[in-house]
């Protein structure tokens, strides 16, 4: 048996605002970065190199927050942050504030597997991504129009002291969550941030056990939302916990969390979690949250709203 549950961010327009063609060019793109981390279970992999390999395809698309659709900062320059863990043993590397790997999550899983650290930052972060062969590319390749577009209007707004309200221009993220059959869990998340945020600014993704966690006896969870709010609340850490010591469910634990605690303070977002048994919840607060998932036996789901 084996489960895989992939987001593209809670970055979503209402649903009036969502051309027909948008929404088609992100469910084809949601299902093909499914499929490849789906492929990765079905012949036997695990659910580490599914997890990557999924979150490598978000990242390589430029309908994403993450990768080569990463937002911009305040200051026009895009620094981006990723986590990935195991739950075999909480194995887990991250890296922020980084500019130049193709895929960022290589540059965190290059962390975990080539360093005795689980998080660095700057120079070094670079370095060891060089040190893996990760390949870095260029400012063109990261640079889009929408995304530029959306800072510029993002500062428009600060001006006036006001911020967007459009989350799709604001924020997204990329991530997933797997079970392998070996009984195996991991997680991974990537992203750009949220646009215009301050230079130096990390948010939740690759903070271990706010945007992303894995542990074999509870579960592997990959946020996306309000980073700020979601560190306060150490969101994925919070669901494990009340799985192992609470004995809920991961449905009910991740929307508890998400749908009361998250929305008590205005932390708009969502996530996605799996349990050791594939059971998958992918609760939201927002208009949607970009997501697909599929069993091993079953058909794929991929869905918006
Ligand atoms: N959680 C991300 C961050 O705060 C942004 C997002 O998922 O929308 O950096």
């Amino acid at each position: 048996m084996y489960a895989i549950a992939i987001h593209g961010g809670a970055g979503v327009p209402p649903k009036t605002s969502m051309t027909k063609e948008n929404e088609n060019a992100i469910r084809i793109a949601l299902r093909k970065c499914l499929n490849v981390g789906e492929e990765v279970l079905r012949n036997n992999g695990t659910s580490l190199d599914a997890v990557t390999t999924s979150v490598c395809a978000l990242e390589d698309d430029p309908l994403f927050n993450a990768g080569c659709g990463a937002v911009f900062n305040s200051k026009g320059k895009q620094e981006m942050d990723a986590a990935i863990m195991s739950g075999i043993d909480r194995d887990a590397g991250a890296v922020a504030g980084i500019f130049g790997p193709k895929n960022p999550v290589l540059a965190a899983r290059a962390v975990m597997e080539r360093t005795e650290h689980v998080f660095l930052i700057g120079p070094e972060a670079l370095r060891i991504a060089k040190s893996a062969r990760i390949p870095f590319f260029e400012r063109e390749y990261f640079f889009t129009q929408a995304r530029w577009t959306a800072l510029q209007e993002a500062l428009r707004l600060k001006k006036q002291g006001k911020c967007s309200t459009d989350p799709a221009s604001r924020h997204g993220t990329v991530g997933a969550v797997a079970l392998d059959v070996y009984g195996n869990l991991a997680a991974a998340t990537s992203t750009g941030g949220m646009t215009g945020k301050s230079p130096g600014r990390v948010g939740d993704s690759p903070c271990i056990g706010s945007g992303t966690y894995a542990d074999n006896e509870a579960c592997a969870v990959s946020a996306t939302g309000h980073g700020e709010e979601f560190i306060k609340c150490t969101v994925a850490a919070e669901i494990a916990a009340r799985i192992r010591y609470k004995g809920q469910d991961v449905m009910s634990a991740a929307s508890e969390i998400v749908e009361k605690e998250l929305a008590a303070r205005d932390g708009s977002g969502g996530l996605v979690a799996v349990d050791r048994f594939g059971n998958i919840a992918m609760p939201f607060n927002c208009y949607g949250m970009y997501r697909a998932y599929m069993r091993s036996g079953e058909d794929a789901v991929v869905a918006i709203y």
